[in-house]
């Protein structure tokens, strides 16, 4: 039998293209998107305005498949944490993250992540696979069908979940397309995010394909350092990463900065030796810091950093000139928090083993 296509899966470019090889016109793009995005209809009997012949054509070669919600969990703070089913035995979570004037989604790229920094309890979980396209924005309608009847919204999408986004380039700019899409989320550039950990060649593309935030997940100053705690350094050491980061800001406008991510660590890379290291490195770069207090999980030997370690780093930052933001943890008591996503994973690498 044939398989049958996943229209989530589709940009808008894409969906011209599929109705037009079914001889209809670029009309039903819109009229399609429409049901899905804006009415979160998803039965092709239900979209009355499409002919009787067309949804019978279309039921034949084509579905609006959302994968299953296993778990939908409420923190104390009003974080919700989804866990979602994609067969295999393999589980993938988004969390919503509330605040005064906005609402976080941050949704996953990858069954698991195969780059193991040591603090993660996503890379300790191993890999399976990538996400598709479909399966990346399955997480924003789920969420956003919920928030909808709960009159809330999704502003802003990070791609700080779990996976590294940037080694599932293709499904990920395809997603973005969709998130920016007037006809789907329609959300402005500056609030869709991806995070990496640096893979550089991936960057360089990047700066090409799509022009949503960047977050750079440094977590060290020197390379020693770094690639202790992101092992993908060994391979793009900090010079190429701040390389990429330079031309991504010279590919965008001038409101463009980069924001980079720092776990704190306990007396790991929270000393005033780092942080005045990190503010020299960072010197001349359009940037924002963002600090984040280490969330631990099972089988960690890391502790957070005190907060007196913190406020000290913050302020050196500070002092030179250099945006800085300390983040507040957010949905602990249902493991919602940075890095303490890990889903189920069917590990493939076998590296747990
Ligand atoms: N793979 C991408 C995106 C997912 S991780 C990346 O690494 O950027 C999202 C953010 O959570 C990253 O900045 C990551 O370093 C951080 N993080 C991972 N584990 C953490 C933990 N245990 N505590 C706090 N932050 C963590
Ligand atoms: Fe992967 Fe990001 Fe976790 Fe590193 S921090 S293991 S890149 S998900």
């Amino acid at each position: 039998m044939l398989d049958k296509k996943n229209l989530l899966g589709f940009t808008q470019q894409q969906l011209n293209e599929f109705f037009s090889q079914m001889g209809e016109k670029p009309y039903r793009t819109r009229q399609l998107m429409q049901w899905i995005y804006k009415r979160h209809e998803f039965d092709f009997d239900n979209m009355l305005n499409l002919s009787k012949t067309l949804r019978g054509k279309l039921k034949s070669i084509a579905n609006i498949n959302l994968p299953n919600v296993v778990k939908q969990n409420f923190a104390t703070d009003g974080v919700i944490k989804w866990v979602v089913g994609l067969g295999e035995h393999n589980n993938i979570e988004m969390v919503y993250i509330p605040e005064k004037d906005r609402g976080t989604l941050c949704i996953s790229s990858q069954v698991g992540c195969a780059l193991a920094c040591t603090f993660c309890s996503t890379g300790m979980q191993g890999f399976n696979r990538n996400l598709s396209t479909a399966e990346i924005i399955s997480q924003v309608l789920i969420a956003s069908k919920y928030l909808d009847s709960q009159n809330k919204r999704i502003s802003n999408v990070v791609f700080m979940g779990m996976g590294e986004p940037l080694l599932n380039e293709e499904a990920v700019y395809d997603a973005c397309d969709l998130l920016l899409d007037d006809l789907a989320f329609g959300l402005s550039r500056r609030k869709v995010t991806i995070s990496t950990s640096g893979v550089v060649p991936a960057m360089l593309r990047m700066a090409d394909r799509t022009n949503v935030s960047l977050a750079i997940s440094l977590h060290a100053p020197d390379d020693k350092l770094r690639s202790e705690l992101v092992p993908i350094n060994e391979k793009y050491p900090i010079n190429e990463l701040l390389a990429a980061c330079k031309n991504y800001l010279k590919a965008g406008d001038q409101e463009r900065h980069i924001l980079f991510e720092y776990v704190m660590l306990d007396r790991v890379n929270d000393s005033v030796d780092y942080a005045n290291k990190l503010a020299k490195l960072l010197k001349g770069i359009s940037s924002k810091v963002n600090l984040i207090p280490f969330n631990p999980f099972p089988q960690t030997n890391y502790k957070t950093s005190k907060s007196s370690a913190i406020e000290r780093f913050q302020d050196i930052l500070h002092n030179s000139g250099i945006r800085t933001m300390t983040r507040r943890t957010r949905g602990e008591d249902v493991d919602a928090a940075c890095g303490q996503l890990a889903g189920k994973v069917l590990d493939k690498t076998k590296r747990n083993i």
